[in-house]
């Protein structure tokens, strides 16, 4: 993949949304790419969906699908690269281009937090588990005895 993934909400300008909308997922392209003869952008994976299904043709034109023609697209990669875009973790405030983002999300603190959190919270849920047992196996001799 030549970006990360990325949600609609993340992009700073909602004109690069409507541009980046795949018509077949409704989402933000993921891996675009451009069918040559006629030019349309789908994601990869819908590209590859409408190969599978029988009638091969591009579900924008109706033209003869080539799968040799399917290609990454200059334009579009410079295009995306530039586009501006905002960090997905709520508490981070970090806005740029989206090929500066993989960078960014190296080095993002908030991401780290919510990792963090994550494990605390499990190993929290795992000692809490422990100690209901204990109290459990406490309270059931107390109500034997
Ligand atoms: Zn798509
Ligand atoms: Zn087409
Ligand atoms: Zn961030």
């Amino acid at each position: 993949m030549m970006f990360p993934p990325f949600a609609r909400q993340q992009l700073c300008n909602e004109k690069d949304g409507e541009l980046l909308t795949c018509p077949i997922c409704h989402d933000v392209f993921k891996d675009p790419k451009c069918h040559g003869p006629c030019g349309h952008y789908l994601c990869e994976s819908c590209w590859l969906k409408c190969l599978h299904s029988c009638n091969d043709v591009c579900p924008i034109c109706r033209c003869h699908l080539d799968n040799t023609l399917i290609r990454w697209d200059q334009g579009m990669i410079m295009y995306m690269s530039s586009v501006q875009i905002k960090c997905a973790y709520l508490r981070c405030c970090w806005k740029g281009k989206l090929e500066d983002y993989a960078n960014h999300l190296e080095n993002c603190a908030a991401k780290e937090l919510e990792n963090v959190q994550q494990i605390a919270e499990k190993e929290i849920g795992k000692l809490l588990n422990k100690l209901g047992e204990k109290r459990r196996t406490r309270s059931r001799s107390r109500n034997r005895g």
